[in-house]
């Protein structure tokens, strides 16, 4: 079937939920994809950073069916050989005391928020079903009715309700408005150091370290989700690491996965994932060892291919091109590692038909609400292929300007 036919498929068949853009991907590797016909395009979004590693990753493929031979699931009524191993290199590499291990984005910010309640009850001593917790304008932590129901964006929410109770929400990148929201009922603080799909949101210097110091002040838990920031995607192995702060409680997910399989995580201190009891929360396929086999190899990659590090550095370069780049649609360039919007003026039209544009061009970019183009690729991008990438961008500017 060609890539015509694909679309009519999932457009009659598919709930119509995204709104993608009409490349019918059947091929990928490292940087790249191909579609159905065979043209070939760079991915520059890494499915929101979920393939930081870049396609079909060779070692992670590798320990993606090797394990597949030995054992995929046990559920977590029995032990399994490749849950404990991951627990201790990923807490190992992050510097945590414990893990508890999910599945997608929002089912672990799901979990955060449980252990944030549970702590509230068991440690701070807050009423039953008083708690809150603060949230920021802007945010994006998932899809599940919880999540959404503390979003701010009315096309997540609008139909949806009811919602949780329990969150307060405030403006992003002001310390002072967390100072004031809290009370002596607030259990935690629920951010992510760069506002991803806001926009690339950057908050001002000082912010986090500043916010952890009120949290702590407070005795309020401090917890970032980094599922998309985290695991070297802005050029540090956490957006928190620029400010050197240290989260009560970690949320990370999609890379972890290596783009092969959901794995999710939260990680803390057996301080607060230690109140869990069994029975109390899980997941059936959640520490399977499918998974955790290749979360292991995908944090392996990680480390030994220096992915930081190349982030970093590939970042830095591509800021500097994407500085020179001339047009009267642009409004700001902004981003860490390679985590980079590019904002564009409300006359220029909307993101969308820069990013058809680009496609035609062989570059897969998405926007991110109206006017904002993520730029994101694989963290194994080297600098030939940011100058091809840079050169595409560069023409269509030229052409719709
Ligand atoms: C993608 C994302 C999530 C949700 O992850 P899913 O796997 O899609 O459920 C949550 N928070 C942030 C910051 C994300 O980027």
């Amino acid at each position: 079937m060609d890539s015509k036919d694909l679309i009519i498929l999932e457009d009659l068949y598919g709930a119509k939920n995204y709104h993608p853009l009409d490349v019918v991907v059947s091929k990928a590797k490292g940087i790249w994809v191909w579609d159905v016909e065979g043209n070939k395009y760079l991915d520059f979004l890494s499915a929101y950073s979920a393939v930081n590693q870049g396609h079909c990753h060779p070692r992670i493929v590798k320990a993606l069916t090797e394990q597949a031979k030995e054992v995929t699931l046990t559920s977590r009524a029995f032990r399994n050989d490749q849950w404990p191993m991951l627990a201790k290199e990923i807490c190992d590499l992050t510097g945590y005391e414990q893990v508890l291990p999910m599945n997608s984005g929002a089912e672990a910010v799901e979990t955060a928020i449980k252990a944030a309640r549970k702590w509230a009850a068991k440690t701070k001593g807050i009423p039953q079903d008083q708690s809150e917790i603060i949230t920021c304008a802007n945010n994006f932590h998932g899809r599940t009715i919880t999540i959404i129901g503390f979003s701010t964006e009315p096309l997540y929410r609008k139909d949806f309700g009811p919602f949780t109770p329990g969150f307060v929400n405030i403006p992003f990148g002001d310390t002072e408005a967390l100072e004031e929201a809290i009370s002596p009922h607030t259990a935690a603080f629920l951010f992510e150091p760069i506002q991803a799909e806001a926009g690339i949101i950057i908050p001002p210097g000082g912010y986090l370290e500043k916010a952890k110091e009120i949290c702590e002040k407070n005795n309020v838990l401090f917890m970032a989700d980094e599922i998309q920031t985290g695991l070297g995607r802005v050029g540090k192995l956490f957006a928190c690491d620029y400010e050197n702060v240290k989260p009560d409680v970690m949320i990370v997910g999609k890379s972890l996965g290596g783009g092969c399989y959901a794995v999710s995580a939260v990680l803390s201190m057996r301080e607060v994932l230690g109140l869990f009891a069994p029975g109390e929360h899980g997941s059936t396929f959640g520490g399977n060892p499918l998974g955790c086999a290749v979360a292991r190899e995908s944090l392996k990659v990680i480390r030994e291919e220096n992915l930081v590090t190349n982030a970093a550095e590939q970042g830095d370069y591509f800021m500097s091109k994407l500085a020179t780049l001339k047009s009267r649609h642009i409004k700001e360039i902004r981003g860490k590692g390679l985590l980079i919007g590019l904002e564009l003026k409300e006359e220029a039209g909307g993101a969308r038909r820069f990013c058809e544009a680009l496609a035609k061009e062989g570059l897969l970019c998405k926007e991110t609400h109206e006017n904002v183009i993520r730029f994101a690729p694989p963290l194994v991008i080297k600098q030939k292929d940011l100058n091809w990438a840079f050169k595409k961008i560069k023409d269509v500017f030229k052409a719709l300007d």
